[in-house]
């Protein structure tokens, strides 16, 4: 099983700049000769891999992608400057592969990586370098090589940066709903096989991640009940997790350290990942016991986040709280 990501995106290399046609005209010389400048070369559209990035998201927005054209030849044999690269960063495990054919154009697998994928077409050479014992004022020069345009796939298997955990009917498929900007394709669906449920969550440009809600994974899933390496890769890569618990519970806390146990014994990893305390439904309760579920210190210390996933309430912080524990980088730029 599979989730991807994909998004199309159209590209285009920079055009070679004209050759300029010009003659010398100084106030001694009766015939001057030919100087028209070579234009420079179009940019190369490279793409990159970047690990500040986990979605494909920032595709679906902007879809053409240009790299500058060289700049024409001047008089006085001034050559054209070369147009830019345009440099399109993706995350990390992108594939990247010709829309039209399907064909693989390059696999970005590590940070930093950076491929051409069309290269600027060369500048047009200028009549200076068309002169010749037979030809001593050649009026002509030659255009500029055009630059390469085509349709792009990207194609990204995503991985969860975040699992939502919690009892079944806590209200996590709901929340995945509303915080998502995108829902990932699932390809070589197997019906014997538990599927996570993934949603792709914008912060902001550039700015996303992946959370993913795990069903079944407290009802028999510790016995491994058709959860294969896909799903394994999944809580490798998860930093933070979610634990969702119901407002109007008897008792939150130790439905905490049932929830707790289970997945520790499905998954001793569990252990090691950053928490967030989510407690949901609090539409559903009166503000004495909102007070009351305020108070509550998880673990001796941690303050859970009171949400309502259908009411929308409180939802954009619990984003902006996992937000700051994937990149709390970007916290330290806000505050500094
Ligand atoms: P999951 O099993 O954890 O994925 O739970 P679901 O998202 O399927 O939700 C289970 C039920 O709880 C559904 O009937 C939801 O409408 C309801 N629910 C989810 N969030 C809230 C909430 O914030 N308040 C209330 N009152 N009900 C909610
Ligand atoms: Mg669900």
């Amino acid at each position: 099983m599979k989730f991807i990501d994909i998004a199309n995106i159209d590209i285009k290399s920079g055009d070679g700049g004209p050759g300029h046609v010009s003659f010398r005209r100084e106030k001694f010389v009766a015939k001057g000769g030919p100087n028209g400048g070579n234009g420079g070369k179009g940019g190369d559209l490279i793409i990159e891999g970047d690990p500040q990035l986990s979605t494909l998201l920032d595709f679906k927005y902007a879809r053409k992608y240009e790299a500058e054209n060289g700049i024409p030849g001047g008089k006085n044999l001034c050559t054209g400057r070369n147009g830019r690269d345009k440099v399109i960063k993706v995350p990390v495990g992108t594939l990247v592969k010709n829309a039209e054919t399907g064909a693989i154009i390059a696999d970005i697998v590590e940070s930093g990586q950076k491929e051409v994928i069309a290269k600027g077409g060369a500048g047009g050479k200028g009549n200076a370098e068309f002169k010749n014992s037979v030809n001593q004022a050649p009026r002509y020069a030659q255009p500029g090589i055009p630059g390469v345009e085509f349709n792009v796939t990207l194609e990204l298997k995503l991985l969860a940066d975040v699992g939502l955990v919690g009892f079944p009917n806590v209200g996590k498929s709901t929340l995945i709903s509303v915080i998502s900007a995108a829902k990932p394709k699932i390809a070589d669906y197997h019906f014997t096989t538990l599927v996570p449920n993934l949603g792709v969550v914008k912060i902001a440009e550039s700015k996303s991640f992946v959370v993913a809600d795990i069903p079944g994974l407290i009802e028999g899933a510790s016995e491994g009940k058709g959860l294969g390496h896909q799903f394994l890769r999944h809580v490798e890569r998860t930093r933070v997790l979610v634990y969702m618990l119901e407002a109007f519970s008897e008792d939150v806390v130790s439905d905490f350290e049932t929830l707790k146990k289970e997945l520790y014994k499905f998954n001793p990893e569990m252990e090691e990942k950053e928490k967030l305390i989510c407690i949901n439904k609090t539409d559903a309760v009166d503000d004495i016991k909102k007070k009351e579920l305020e108070s509550l210190r998880f673990e001796g210390s941690i303050k859970p986040i009171l949400i309502s996933a259908v009411s929308h309430v409180n939802v954009e912080s619990l984003k902006n709280r996992i937000w700051d524990i994937l990149r709390p980088e970007d916290r330290k730029e806000v505050i500094g």
